[in-house]
């Protein structure tokens, strides 16, 4: 059963936190305990570990299920030695693959997650294959020609079709970066963002939030080196009129991230009216 009713109680009082971060289970780049010594210097308060939960198609940035007991036993064990100064939580981030895998799958249940974070990588090919449309914007372009047929509205059509279902089927506290597609589509495409059908995606999406009742993320990851937040700020009236409540989360891989961005995020949110 998830906490994060409780938890975004807590949150209402600062804006010290962070919800997203990974792990040495997954594609992390330093150890938990890096991680939460790296929070704990960038004065974050209540901090949230969301490996790339285990998936049943091969993936690197992936935790395997056999590691989710370790996984679990080390939050205990980092709450032991920093529960003093810092509230740890246990999350994942979990893929949406379809009927058969997602926040709503039976396995994720018995994780016992304080919250989870469900976002779309994959996108399935026309062929039935799961390609990862995150990764290097060249990589994308790649699999566009190789994988998607050179269809590029295909994959952002699916991209927006999975969000969606995975959005209906439930088990998901937080939408992880909803729009996360339009980066390596607009690499691709530039000005696919500013076409009327993707923002009716937008849109679409917005309302099954809405509908759900559950949070966005607002994901700041790439604020620094790509220039955008996803989602992307000119969607954010979008949120605040459906009354969509909101999280800044920095998605950190590495220690010295687990700020990044989010008071830039924060500014920008205050000033919307
Ligand atoms: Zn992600
Ligand atoms: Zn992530």
């Amino acid at each position: 059963m998830s906490r994060f009713k409780e938890i975004y109680d807590e949150l209402r009082s600062t804006r010290r936190y962070n919800l997203h971060s990974h792990t040495q289970f997954c594609d992390g780049h330093a150890p938990m305990q890096q991680m939460v010594e790296g929070a704990i210097a960038a004065g974050i308060t209540h901090y949230g570990f969301s490996p790339h939960s285990p998936l049943p198609i091969q993936s690197p940035c992936n935790m395997s299920a056999c590691d989710v007991p370790a996984y679990a036993a080390e939050v205990e064990r980092l709450r032991d030695v920093y529960g003093h100064r810092i509230r740890l939580y246990k999350s994942m981030e979990v893929d949406y693959l379809g009927p058969q895998w997602g926040p709503a799958s039976d396995a994720v249940a018995s994780y016992g997650l304080d919250y989870v974070i469900g976002s779309v990588h994959f996108v399935p090919s026309q062929d039935g294959r799961f390609i990862d449309t995150d990764g290097p914007s060249e990589r994308f372009a790649g699999y566009v020609a190789t994988e998607f047929h050179n269809d590029l509205r295909y994959v952002v059509d699916t991209f927006f079709s999975q969000t969606i279902a995975m959005i209906e089927a439930g088990g998901l506290d937080i939408v992880g970066h909803f729009d996360k597609i339009g980066l390596n589509t607009s690499f691709v495409q530039p000005g696919i963002e500013d076409e009327p059908w993707y923002g009716r995606h937008i849109a679409g999406v917005v309302d099954a939030i809405a509908a759900a009742g559950i949070t966005a993320e607002i994901n700041t990851k790439a604020c620094a080196r790509r220039g955008r937040f996803f989602p992307a700020s000119r969607w954010w009236p979008l949120l605040k009129k459906a009354g969509v409540p909101v999280v800044v989360n920095s998605d950190a891989h590495d220690p010295a991230l687990t700020d990044a961005s989010r008071p830039e995020a924060f500014n920008l949110l205050d000033s919307l009216r």
